[in-house]
């Protein structure tokens, strides 16, 4: 349910309306829209709580929150979520750009791809340090070592450094460098790892699970949400489907649907959504002109030489192209883009 208090409800009243949603057994999770207050009751459905809400002082109406997901729901905020770090923007009109190798590698190519990055307007520096990869045997990522160079790369760039993290025990160490924490897509429904993330108080981008529904997509951002952690990005990087001339079967609509149905913000990554390098940066126009919120793309200074996903890695030469007319793209619908 949510309590839509009165324009220019007192302090008091809205803390009353706290103390009763908890009494009943409820949570209370306090929304402060720029024109009206609204507290949301979290929880199993309570009989008499909506007459207990209705005739407090300063309440206007207790409608139900129909969607799953509470917090993450458009009903409860109609304002966009917008997360800011460093220099990087993502939503509220302008699209955020992250951009780097699937791996960080080495020093010299971490440094490297962070310098053209910024130089084509990237705003943030992605790099694996822990790698999901689907064979044991393949390279795992540097780990900490890795985090440290992407700390060096932010230091000398001034870029926000975006990395995965796995597991739950190693979201204190990812957070000492990271300035947002990756949750990947094989990890969407790692419900203690959500957690965690979500006590660690960094923006978190959530990426879409490859099987899941929107409505676990948001469910499991729901999970972030609830520790308090109201900084989450979520991203489409594609879905398990019949199509084999792809990697993943990239669904745009994603874009223009979770705007409906959330007011958190959508990247979109063109990268794993394809898994070719030469569908990359037309699907990345594609994604601006749906009203992405940003755009997550791998490049390599070597796509040959990449220790993983070089196939689908743009060179420094095609992602300056890309940029260049995905800046056209947004330009012509008013938003920012970099
Ligand atoms: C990645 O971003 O490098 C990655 C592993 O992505 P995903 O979790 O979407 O497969
Ligand atoms: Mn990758």
């Amino acid at each position: 349910m949510i309590v839509v208090m009165k324009q220019g409800a007192e302090r008091r009243q809205i803390d009353q309306v706290i103390e009763q949603i908890e009494q009943l057994g409820l949570r209370s999770h306090v929304v402060e829209g720029t024109e009206l207050t609204v507290v949301a009751a979290l929880g199993e459905k309570r009989d008499g709580a909506r007459q207990a809400l209705e005739t407090l002082e300063g309440v206007d109406k207790v409608v139900p929150i129909l969607a799953p997901y509470k917090i993450a729901s458009s009903e409860i905020k109609k304002e966009p979520t917008v997360v800011r770090v460093l220099g990087l923007t993502v939503g509220g009109g302008h699209v955020g750009v992250i951009a780097g190798p699937c791996s960080v590698e080495s020093r010299e190519q971490i440094l490297e791809v962070a310098r053209i990055a910024q130089k084509a307007g990237a705003t943030a520096l992605r790099g694996g340090a822990f790698k999901p990869r689907t064979s044991p045997y393949a390279f795992q990522g540097l780990k900490e070592k890795g985090l440290q160079l992407l700390a060096e790369a932010r230091a000398e760039t001034g870029l926000a450094v975006v990395t995965e993290v796995m597991a739950p025990e190693h979201v204190e160490m990812v957070s000492a460098y990271a300035d947002v924490l990756q949750v990947g897509a094989r990890n969407m429904q790692n419900y203690p790892l959500l957690e965690a993330v979500g006590e660690s108080r960094l923006p978190v981008l959530l990426k879409r699970g490859p099987s899941a529904t929107m409505d676990e997509f948001l469910l499991a951002a729901e999970y972030i949400l609830k520790t308090g952690n109201s900084q989450v990005v979520l991203c489409e990087r594609g879905i398990r489907t019949f199509e084999d001339h792809t990697r993943f079967t990239l669904p745009l609509a994603t874009v223009p649907y979770l705007k409906q149905k959330t007011h958190l913000p959508v990247v979109v990554d063109p990268s794993h959504g394809t898994g070719k390098a030469s569908l990359v940066a037309p699907m990345a126009r594609a994604a601006v002109a749906a009203g992405t919120d940003g755009l997550m793309v791998e490049i390599h200074p070597n796509p040959e030489k990449a220790l993983s996903d070089g196939f689908q890695a743009l060179t420094p030469a095609v992602f300056k192209q890309m940029m260049a007319d995905c800046r056209k793209v947004a330009e012509a619908l008013g938003v920012g883009l970099g």
